[in-house]
């Protein structure tokens, strides 16, 4: 799509920073659009009208001029707020770990329609009462595929043979696993992927690109933290730097909950 000077699209607001005396600087991710960012003129003054409609992870229809470094925003409506998701400092942390890495692999003026309804539908899914902690490595493969990383656990990215599940290395550089053959090849292997890792991995691969995961699975604690590490560091090596939020997110799902038993 092409931007007149003054346009309207449907976005989800992923982060913002204070900027001048009392503007803020918006990082939207617009359906037809891809990445957008805006100056929010005078929206820390006291009852701005712009306020509280640009908070991050609200889903907003927004109209912008465009401009020659940023666009200027100049007048919103909020869509969605997921309020199910910010009472709860959890679902807030997944969330905005979302928002961070839709952030960081998102094009600027690139639409991609697939990733967009990803993360709208992960925001509604948290924003539920039950929910599956997996869903975030759901989120993570899928937006691996969307934006052209999707990991390779089928077969060996050296020989193309096909690989029973079992226990295999993982080179992110090469974006996928190695056969026992191929592997001799190679001196080092930073990851390596268990059974049970394995068959998680693959089994979210292959849920629907377009349709929310189921949440009545229960999958093994301890797969699931080798999932969640072999995606952070496959999703660290692709991104080529630190995620901020991912320190955040670590910190309170290791929190004592009471109930556990929506984490697996
Ligand atoms: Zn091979």
């Amino acid at each position: 799509m092409t931007r007149g000077r003054n346009y309207q699209t449907e976005a989800i607001v992923l982060k913002y920073r204070p900027i001048g005396e009392s503007d803020r600087l918006i990082t939207f991710f617009s359906s037809t659009l891809g990445r957008i960012t805006g100056i929010a003129r005078g929206v820390r003054r006291p009852g701005s009208r712009l306020g509280g409609s640009l908070e991050p992870l609200n889903i907003v229809q927004v109209s912008l001029a465009r401009g020659r470094l940023f666009e200027t925003v100049s007048e919103t409506s909020v869509i969605k707020d997921f309020d199910g998701i910010k009472s709860d400092l959890n679902k807030v942390a997944l969330a905005l770990y979302v928002a961070e890495l839709t952030d960081s692999f998102a094009d600027d003026w690139s639409s991609n329609q697939k990733l967009y309804d990803l993360v709208g539908r992960t925001l509604a899914d948290f924003n539920k009462n039950e929910y599956p902690l997996y869903l975030i490595h759901f989120f993570e493969l899928k937006l691996l595929k969307f934006v052209g990383y999707d990991p390779e656990f089928w077969e060996c990215v050296e020989c193309r043979e096909k690989l029973l599940p079992d226990k295999y290395p993982f080179a992110p550089d090469m974006g996928g696993v190695l056969c026992s053959k191929c592997q001799l090849n190679f001196d080092y292997f930073p990851l390596h992927i268990s059974l049970g890792a394995m068959k998680i991995l693959r089994y979210l691969q292959r849920q629907k690109d377009n349709e929310s995961i189921s949440s009545g699975v229960t999958l093994p604690q301890l797969d699931l933290k080798e999932v969640s590490e072999i995606l952070r560091n496959y999703l660290r090596f692709v991104a080529e730097r630190q995620l901020k939020s991912t320190a955040f997110l670590d910190l309170v799902t290791e929190m004592p909950f009471g109930d556990t038993s929506k984490f697996t």
